[in-house]
């Protein structure tokens, strides 16, 4: 199976919270950056999603469905949710019911900006809910805001996630910009690619999918229902939404309701694909982020099959050394950074600190290496090298976990 790796932006806000931007506005400038999709993360709102078909169709930038919940006690960013859901009053004993809610809808949960100067600079930005079970968090954002790899706030939530990937926590890593203003910016940007699986992924069918009856191409109503039905495992049933009406009338209904509702045989069909690949990938831990070039890590098992960032390798005694494999993608939203001429370097780090420091360049983006994993219960790649004119960790790899 081949993974895709398309850049995304995976929060953001516009004017329906506190950001100065229109979701038009976001996504424009998000094309102009090179990104595949953005996520749409208004504070304890989702209104400004009401128009994401149309944008989504006129900038060709997939903008998937999210809330950024905002409290007294921290953050927490959600995405590909179908329905509001209110947790402004969660205390901080009540975490894992609001998870639940979300999971229970086929969305993710992540910490936002874990360590950010909280009060009075910005009320609940510090994260101080007892998490009691991390495996319930999907990823955590550690890296916010512009040039985030300077930052010493996003030090402190880059330890955090080694310290629960040491602890045998399979939990992905994100950037998330924190987007309020599509002005050009003036400091580094960084993405966060996701590998999107071909063929593999599903689609995302929430409710704020496509509707049957809304746009409909030449299909029956019942016909769309039920494709709508089949298509996600995630999509509501026909009747769940209704009074026990028929399902014709449940599917009308459904796509009439929100002004949400995308049309069948609109272009929409590829895109929501998109999204339940997006979504289907960070659940999975397939995931890199970069402010420049796109770090890649693989391991070529004995029996000749490979796996790549996210998967899990089951790790012969006998079977050592390894062979890994470590590249750059400098094609990776090619033209939308700057990186002087240089050797860089891509770090193997896991469970047991650095494994090996690999040095590669345009000239030689990619190599194999052969490593004793004996105790590596993990693996990721940090891409380090001058950037924005300091040597700086420009990028990394999620992990590919052993066991
Ligand atoms: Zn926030
Ligand atoms: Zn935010």
């Amino acid at each position: 199976m081949t993974d895709k790796w398309l850049p995304f932006e995976l929060h953001c806000h516009t004017y329906h919270s506190d950001g100065k931007q229109s979701l038009a506005e976001l996504a424009a400038a998000a094309k102009a950056l090179g990104l595949s999709g953005v996520a749409l993360t208004d504070h304890n709102t989702m209104t400004g999603l009401a128009d994401r078909d149309n944008v989504a169709e006129q900038s060709g930038v997939e903008i998937i469905p999210g809330l950024e919940w905002t409290t007294f006690f921290g953050h927490m960013l959600t995405l590909g949710i179908r329905e509001y859901v209110d947790w402004r009053n969660l205390s901080p004993f009540h975490l894992h019911r609001g998870i639940e809610g979300v999971h229970r809808q086929g969305g993710l949960v992540g910490i936002a900006h874990p360590f950010r100067v909280g009060s009075p600079m910005c009320t609940g930005c510090y994260w101080e809910f007892e998490v009691s079970d991390w495996n319930a968090v999907d990823y955590i954002e550690v890296w916010s805001g512009l040039f985030p790899s300077i930052r010493r706030n996003n030090a402190r939530a880059f330890a955090l996630w080694t310290e629960l990937l040491n602890r045998g926590y399979r939990i992905a890593a994100t950037s998330g910009r924190d987007w309020h203003v599509s002005d050009p910016a003036s400091e580094p940007v960084s993405a966060t690619f996701l590998g999107i699986r071909e063929g593999g992924a599903g689609e995302w069918g929430g409710g704020l999918a496509r509707g049957a009856g809304s746009a409909g191409g030449d299909d029956g109503e019942g016909a769309s229902c039920e494709r709508e039905g089949d298509a996600g495992g995630l999509a509501r049933g026909a009747g769940s939404a209704s009074g026990g009406d028929g399902e014709g009338a449940s599917c009308e209904r459904e796509g009439g309701a929100g002004g949400l509702a995308r049309g069948a045989g609109s272009a929409g069909g590829d895109n929501a694909g998109l999204i339940g690949g997006a979504l289907d990938a960070l659940r999975h831990g397939r995931a890199a982020v970069s402010m420049g070039p796109l770090p890649l890590l693989g391991v070529l098992a004995a029996d000749g099959s490979r796996a790549g960032i996210g998967d899990t390798v089951a790790l012969q005694r006998e079977r050592q050394p390894v062979v890994i494999t470590a590249g750059i993608d400098f094609d990776a939203r090619a033209g939308h950074w700057e990186l002087p001429e240089q050797q860089l370097q891509l770090k193997l780090v896991g469970n047991l600190g650095e494994m090996a420091d690999v040095a590669l360049s345009r000239q030689k983006p990619q190599t194999e290496l052969r490593l004793d994993l004996s105790g590596v219960r993990w693996l990721r790649g940090e891409l380090h090298g001058v950037f924005g004119h300091v040597r700086t960790m420009i990028g990394f790899t999620n992990a590919i976990y052993f066991t």
